[in-house]
């Protein structure tokens, strides 16, 4: 176990002054630095002076996206390009990029709470930490870097790719921690098990894992297939990258840095501020951002929050699993769903491999679903056409039980989907 630091176990009362105190400093801030938020001021005719309890953050405007494109590349900056010392800009899953910026007070900020996020998930000096998320523009690998290097671990800044390198590299030099996608952990999984490689045999015990959802049934998965307590981290370019939050190893919801990050649950319709532990958009405001300050910035994740103390003793809020992005719900014939209900149905079965593809078409006036998912080798040999019947129609029916709706299962042989060493494309949206 690591040591649980003060700021990890405040009482609430304690947190929220803290942050009300950052909150009016970062709104003042804000004001008299980004042109943006001047204006936006004036127009709700606001100060921070109004500002006299966390709550009547509600009151304030929401900062999104578009405002981000809209000021590119430096209207949301609070400081002069000179004080600038880092950008990164986000992996632009949907839409135009966005870039982030960073003071030298920031990243040693960033820092502070990647290392706070490895040591909620259990790493120590000993460790040897493996960083195979992809060294870009993209802020995961950098993040990560600094925070196990903070945490006195040995960094190997391996990127993504190169599989068979990368294992030799796990084997050689006994890798304890392997950061990357979900998407990549299980490239490597399966690339141990067509090199007959055991799991067990190698010094791996952790796999930290982000950037995209990883439902239970992909956690477990990759946990199998790599011998390790696979954890979740969460963040975004917007607000810095990774380092927002992170799962603990009792696996009941992400810690929140709220001494950092501000978070609130918004009806993403209404707007209006929903309360604790209903699901709704994720909504953060920035306490101690230097170079980009952001407002009740709205996330579009999907989500919850917790604010009970934790099994691991830390009483920072958690938030649950990120269900989906608003703009990843998918609506067939009336019906909302996220690609990550799916995901969570199919892998469920034990005979199914965590690689399928999801298409939308029109059909006419109707939309025809179908999804292409993979089987595991070992169903795949002995597989006949009844039992491949049998298969389908038991996966089309729990999917209309739980979805309401139909959708086509297409039976895929082993490798045959495309794999991903960073985020996964599996949503093909053809309508
Ligand atoms: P984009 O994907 O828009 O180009 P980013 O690279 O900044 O931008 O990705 C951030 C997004 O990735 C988050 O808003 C969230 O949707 C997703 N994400 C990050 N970590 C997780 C996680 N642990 N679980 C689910 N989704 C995640
Ligand atoms: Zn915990």
């Amino acid at each position: 176990m690591t040591e649980i630091m003060s700021e990890e176990r405040l009482t609430r009362d304690e947190m929220a002054s803290l942050q009300l105190r950052r909150l009016r400093e970062t709104l003042s801030y804000a004001k008299e630095r980004v042109g943006f938020y001047r204006q936006l001021f004036q127009e709700h005719s606001m100060t921070h002076e109004d500002i006299t309890s966390l709550d009547q953050i509600a009151g304030l405007p929401f900062t999104k996206k578009s405002d981000l494109v809209q000021n590119y590349p430096y209207g949301m900056c609070a400081v002069d390009p000179s004080e600038i010392i880092r950008l990164h800009a986000s992996s632009g899953t949907t839409g135009k990029p966005i870039n982030t910026y960073y003071t030298r007070k920031d990243q040693q900020d960033w820092q502070k709470c990647m290392e706070r996020n490895f040591r909620i998930a259990g790493i120590t000096k000993d460790d040897v930490c493996q960083i195979a998320f992809r060294y870009t523009l993209f802020t995961g690998a950098f993040g990560h870097h600094l925070g196990a290097e903070s945490c006195g671990a040995m960094v190997i800044p391996t990127s993504a790719g190169q599989t068979e390198r990368q294992i030799m590299m796990m084997q050689d030099l006994k890798t304890t921690v392997l950061h990357c996608t979900p998407s990549y952990a299980l490239v490597v999984a399966e690339k141990l098990k067509e090199s007959g490689i055991d799991p067990q045999s190698l010094a791996l015990r952790l796999g930290i894992h982000g950037a995209e959802p990883m439902s239970e049934e992909m956690r477990q998965h990759i946990e199998e297939g790599l011998g390790v307590t696979a954890l979740r981290d969460y963040g975004l370019t917007e607000v810095g990258g990774p380092g927002v939050s992170m799962e603990c190893p009792s696996k009941s919801g992400f810690h929140i840095n709220e001494d950092y990050f501000y978070p609130e649950i918004i009806d993403p319709n209404t707007l209006e501020p929903l309360p604790p532990g209903e699901i709704g958009e994720l909504v953060f405001t920035s306490l101690q951002k230097e170079a980009m300050p952001l407002i009740r910035y709205r996330t579009r994740d999907i989500t919850h929050l917790m604010y009970d103390t934790c099994a691991c003793g830390r009483t920072l809020v958690r938030h649950g699993p990120i269900c989906g992005r608003t703009d990843d719900m998918l609506i067939v014939g009336g019906v909302n769903f996220f690609p990550s209900q799916l995901e969570s149905i199919l892998l469920a079965f034990s005979e199914t491999a965590p690689h399928y593809a999801l298409y939308l078409r029109k059909k006419g006036p109707v939309d025809d679903v179908s999804v292409e998912v993979e089987t595991l080798p070992e169903f795949w040999a002995l597989t006949d056409e009844n039992s491949s019947d049998r298969l389908m129609q038991r996966i089309e029916g729990k999917i209309k039980d739980i979805l309401g709706f139909r959708i086509h299962v297409r039976l895929m042989s082993p490798n045959s989907i495309p794999r991903s060493e960073g985020k996964s494309k599996r949503v093909f949206d053809e309508r």
